[in-house]
């Protein structure tokens, strides 16, 4: 039996009061310590469930098992992205390599700003709006994700991402997902994201045409 190594919930890296007056204490509060708590087990008791199928030969409920890892699993990550793409003095434009890469991907800042938060404010039940580094392009996308990982192309990674899950914003927004995604970009750590591509911008799929 292999040995896995469980996920944990990352801690924030500010105080739960600290996103206020665009984000609610309770709201953030709730959101980390129990929605996204919730999905670090599931991703656990997936992985610890296809051990076990493993070890038993038993893959009656496989399909189950994957869509639970995938689910739980994309949870996990979107949500410690998403903490991480906030912070207390965000807002304002991004700079350097993110620009221009913003510029020649989608025109231009607001036309990126415009693209999301359509992609977000439109997504037929639950997910989110990503920003995302496209390796065999080398460009960057926007994605509309359902739930935590559907309606997604493969290999893409997300740099930015913004919740719309109604626990994202219900208790302060209520129906308003406008508003909240009009808040939203008063948030976003634009140094993070830049970090995440100057990170990622080296990955070769070796797929290039
Ligand atoms: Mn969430």
């Amino acid at each position: 039996m292999v040995d896995i190594k469980a996920y944990t919930l990352p801690k924030l890296e500010y105080d739960y009061g600290a996103l206020e007056p665009i984000y609610a204490r309770e709201m953030l509060e709730l959101h980390h310590d129990k929605h996204h708590a919730a999905y670090v087990a599931g991703a656990n008791r997936a992985l610890e469930n296809l051990a076990e199928a493993r070890d038993t030969n038993d893959y009656a409920i496989i399909n189950q098992l994957q869509k639970d890892l995938a689910f739980n699993l994309s949870g996990h990550i979107l949500h410690s992205l998403f903490w991480r793409n906030l912070s207390p003095k965000g807002g304002g434009d991004p700079k350097g390599m993110l620009a221009s890469t913003i510029k020649s991907s989608f025109g231009g800042t607001a036309a990126l700003r415009e693209q999301l938060s359509r992609a977000a404010t439109s997504i037929q039940g639950s997910g989110w709006a990503a920003l995302c580094f496209e390796p065999m392009g080398h460009k960057l996308i926007v994605e509309q994700i359902y739930d935590h990982q559907g309606n997604l192309g493969n290999a893409a990674v997300p740099l930015l991402v913004l919740d719309m899950w109604e626990h994202a914003y219900y208790l302060q927004y209520r129906n308003d997902k406008a508003h909240w995604v009009k808040r939203f970009w008063d948030l976003v750590d634009w140094s993070d994201v830049s970090a995440r591509l100057e990170s990622v911008s080296p990955l070769d799929l070796r797929l290039a045409v």
